[in-house]
């Protein structure tokens, strides 16, 4: 076992960030806990959370020791020791999903349990103790995410799309990993050696040490991470929320905090499109701005503190000819439910170029965040698209890129971006518009090298050597999947006034009354956010329709 520097913990943090990250509780506090569990007395050597556990109990140390160890291939690595009056947990107790961590006992004492439901039941109820609990489970978890500590390891390039794509799942997921780069890692051979792996295989990601994935899908990921395991999948539930961007989280927040069981299913980037913005400026009480990746993993742990289920799986159909309604998953899975929520958003456009999905995470990006910029920093980049996401892309990217390109098939900018962006745009020097332009092929060998543009007006073709281009185009509603049970308008779902009574009667609609507001042509099934026909697609709106959505779901459940 590794043995600690530091005789108290593991990992190497200031004391100003020691308080907040492992505060100890007042004895007025402790029992304020104790009321919500049960003491119970442990030996040395016991251990009280294993590896791989779900819905793992919390635990306030009231005197001995508690060490958090994790074990790698045989080997135990420490991350800290509780003493009394404080307690062991991270974001993953909060959601039930698989520990990670060992939690043992080092010296005899007693300690207060609380099981997962008492645990909600505290954080939900106790005001001070639920900011300190979650606070303390955030930060162990950046932590954890800063000093890549986790049970996963993932080898990969810097020049692999799917390398990309599993580093954004993880992220957005809010899971610690190691990063070994083929490119740059001088142990990389030792690593591939010891798991009988070739160069050509990677990406891989290698689950406690033990499975190895082979350049693996999300839903691979999540399965061997165990991340659906704690979720009961045949109850018929409450409310069954699809989607797990903006508008699905606030209805999943809206609904678990005022009592309904909520199961969210996102296919695996939870915060959605928003998840993928560098920098919301408008969405209100943030007048700084927050990254919508920051957004999302707050609001997703807001779901989760008021008991959501969510569920890392695709929708592929709903089943809408019989009460209760059933939404079946990829796995085949089918769970019922008594209202539904639809909250997929849509599905970014492409320019039409043959080669663009060859180059996706490999010079093509659809989103602006840190880990994008980082790729390309110091270097040309090209932004297509005049809408705001397109906008805060190039204002975002010209702070560490050398020069920014926006490509627009119209004259200019006026009509589709906010004022605000503009007036930045025109005003950093190293952006440079680029009107009645469109890009019409893209090349390169394992990366994007250079790119083609043509100027519609001039009618002049031009190839640059630029090897990052930013696709914000917009987007296409995602709902395929439907299977024709609800009525939709080009794509988008029809509801409340929308719902022209051709609609209604083409649909069968069974019932006296009229649609509710957002409530689809499919009685008790709501459609937010993005995927609705008629939402201003901003975060705001999104959230708003979530969360108003709820208001009739408790409707339609007194029915
Ligand atoms: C780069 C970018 C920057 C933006 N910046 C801003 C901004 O600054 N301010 C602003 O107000 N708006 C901004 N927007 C728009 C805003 O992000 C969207 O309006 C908002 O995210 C819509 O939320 P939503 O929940 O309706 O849908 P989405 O965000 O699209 O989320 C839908 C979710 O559903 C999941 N899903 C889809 N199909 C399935 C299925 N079959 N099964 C399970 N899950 C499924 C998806 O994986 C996704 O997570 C930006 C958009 C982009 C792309």
């Amino acid at each position: 076992m590794t043995t600690m520097s530091n005789a108290r913990r593991g990992l190497p943090l200031t004391s100003s960030r020691i308080e907040k990250i492992f505060p100890k509780l007042t004895p007025a506090q402790i029992s304020r806990i104790a009321a919500h569990g049960h003491i119970r007395s442990v030996q040395s050597g016991e251990v009280l959370i294993e590896q791989g556990d779900t819905s793992t109990p919390l635990f306030a140390i009231t005197s001995g020791e508690v060490e958090i160890v994790r074990p790698l291939r045989g080997q135990e690595t420490l991350i800290t020791v509780h003493g009394p009056g404080e307690f062991t947990g991270d974001v993953t107790t909060l959601s039930g999903r698989q520990s990670f961590a060992r939690a043992r006992a080092t010296k005899p004492g007693e300690v207060i349990e609380l099981d997962h439901q008492q645990m909600l039941g505290l954080v939900q109820t106790d005001a001070e103790l639920g900011e300190i609990l979650m606070r303390a489970f955030i930060l162990r978890k950046a932590v954890l995410i800063t000093a890549g500590v986790g049970d996963i390891v993932l080898i990969g390039s810097t020049y692999s799309a799917d390398t990309l794509r599993i580093k954004e799942f993880l992220m957005r997921n809010g899971q610690p990993y190691s990063y070994i780069d083929l490119e740059h890692d001088p142990d990389v051979q030792n690593m591939l050696d010891s798991f009988h792996l070739a160069a050509n295989e990677i990406p891989v990601v290698i689950c406690r040490g033990q499975v190895v994935l082979r350049n693996p899908s999300k839903q691979e990921i999540a399965d061997c991470l165990g991340f659906n395991e704690s979720i009961n999948q045949t109850q018929v539930r409450d409310l069954i929320i699809i989607g797990a961007g903006p508008s699905g989280l606030a209805a999943a927040v809206y609904g678990a905090s005022e009592g309904l069981d909520v199961l969210v299913l996102e296919t695996g980037s939870p915060g959605g499109q928003a998840g993928s913005s560098s920098r919301i400026e408008n969405y209100l009480g943030f007048p700084t701005g927050i990254s919508g990746q920051e957004l999302a993993s707050r609001a997703y742990l807001q779901a989760q503190k008021f008991g959501t289920d969510i569920l890392i799986a695709k929708a592929t159909r709903l089943i809408c000819d019989s009460k209760p309604y059933i939404v079946e998953l990829e796995s085949g899975a089918r769970i019922p439910a008594r209202t539904i929520v639809i909250a997929t958003g849509a599905e970014y456009r492409r320019p039409p170029c043959k080669n663009l999905s060859r180059f996706e995470g490999a010079g093509v990006y659809y989103g602006a965040t840190f880990v994008e910029s980082q790729l390309c920093s110091g270097e040309e980049v090209i932004v297509v698209g005049g809408g705001n996401s397109a906008g805060q892309a190039a204002v975002f990217l010209a702070e560490t890129t050398k020069r920014v390109h926006i490509l627009v098939r119209s004259a200019g900018l006026a009509e589709s971006m906010s004022r605000y962006l503009i007036r930045r745009i025109e005003e950093t020097a190293t952006i440079v518009l680029r009107p009645y332009t469109e890009i019409i092929a893209v090349e390169g060998d394992d990366h994007l090298e250079f790119v083609r543009w043509h100027n519609n007006q001039t009618g002049q073709t031009e190839e640059h050597k630029i090897r990052h281009l930013f696709v914000m185009m917009g987007a296409d509603p995602n709902t395929s999947w439907l299977d024709g049970c609800v009525a939709l308008d080009k794509g988008f779902i029809k509801t409340g006034p929308d719902l022209s009574p051709d609609n209604l009667s083409a649909a069968g609609w069974p019932i006296m009354r009229q649609p509710y507001l957002l409530e689809t042509s499919l009685p008790s099934v709501f459609a937010v956010g993005d995927v609705r026909g008629g939402n201003i697609k901003r975060v705001a709106s999104a959230v708003g329709e979530g969360s108003i959505a709820i208001s009739f779901v408790h409707k339609v459940l007194q029915e």
